[in-house]
């Protein structure tokens, strides 16, 4: 047994817990070097015992030490493109949001300077709170993606680490501008999906992965903007969409339930907006742009001439 070999062992164990104990490369070496070279422990053994009195030290599970020993990828927000990839990031929680299942701990939006990503911790996860605004370096968690859009699931092996420093976030936010000039099928009064963060907004009652299902109601508008020059299909969501009609949730499921009819409320949203004027803001989704901000233009408006575009589409 070489010093070097004891001092490469060490500087491993000493990585492998850099983020949750302040350990002395010496003293991981001091310790392997006790077990290997006064109790003739074979290295392999002695590197296992060592570990292990660290994890016990720092109250983690052998398994959130993370694969191979070499731990994963740091990425950024942009750098997430494929599903089922274990990375680690330091990111800016964004916004949380409502959780719609028990499973589930906690969801918003983490960002850094290339973007956002949507996260979601499973209650199971036994995590701490993540709080809006706050900076982590989070270890271990693994990508996923949905319809083209990424995001990242925190799950027991994760580790969370509040960051001194704040990272900062990049506005990935398009602004677009034009008629609105047509609402496309499933906007208005719909029902999602209420299993355990699936949300899928359901056609006929069924969810298309869980089949027939108790939906919840949502309010969403996908609309198309025209500039004149080119289209973009922009989605409302509830907060978004009662901004832009006036009409609560609440209120589109009374006008639903007078009607016996949900349609009646996307009929209702197309009479006071179609042809009108919109400025939106809001993050790129796919093809979509999430509407956060958005505003009624004035100006002249040829709404026959919108409207025979629109035909065209
Ligand atoms: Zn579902």
């Amino acid at each position: 047994m070489t010093e070097s070999d004891l001092r490469t062992q060490a500087e491993e164990i000493h990585e492998q817990f850099a983020d949750q104990l302040d350990l002395d490369v010496d003293d991981v070496e001091e310790r392997l070097d006790t077990l290997v070279n006064e109790y003739k422990v074979p290295l392999n053994e002695a590197r296992r015992s060592v570990t292990n009195t660290y994890l016990d030290e720092a109250g983690m599970d052998r398994d959130q030490l993370g694969g191979g020993g070499g731990g994963n990828e740091q990425v950024e927000v942009a750098d997430v493109d494929s599903p089922e990839e274990w990375v680690d990031m330091r990111v800016t929680v964004v916004e949380l949001w409502d959780p719609r299942a028990d499973a589930v701990a906690q969801v918003g939006l983490l960002g850094d300077e290339t973007g956002t990503i949507k996260f979601t911790k499973w209650s199971k996860s036994d995590l701490p709170e993540l709080e809006e605004g706050k900076s982590y370096s989070l270890r271990n968690v693994v990508t996923d993606e949905y319809q083209g859009r990424f995001s990242v699931k925190l799950n027991r092996t994760t580790t969370i680490e509040e960051l001194d420093e704040e990272i900062e976030v990049g506005d990935d936010s398009i602004e677009v501008e034009g008629a609105l000039v047509d609402i496309q099928s499933g906007s208005g009064l719909i029902k999602r999906c209420p299993e355990e963060d699936c949300t899928r907004v359901l056609q006929n009652g069924r969810c298309s992965e869980h089949g027939e299902v108790e939906g919840e109601f949502d309010l969403r508008i996908k609309g198309v903007l025209d500039d004149g020059e080119e289209v973009t299909e922009v989605i409302f969501d509830e907060e978004a969409t009662e901004k832009l009609t006036g009409i609560t949730l609440e209120e589109a499921k009374e006008m639903a339930m007078d009607a016996l009819d949900t349609t009646v409320v996307a009929d209702e949203m197309r009479d006071d907006i179609l042809g009108r004027y919109y400025r939106v803001t809001g993050p790129t989704f796919g093809r979509y742009v999430l509407a956060d901000d958005q505003e009624r233009l004035t100006g002249a408006v040829d709404a026959d001439e919108v409207l025979i575009k629109a035909r065209s589409i």
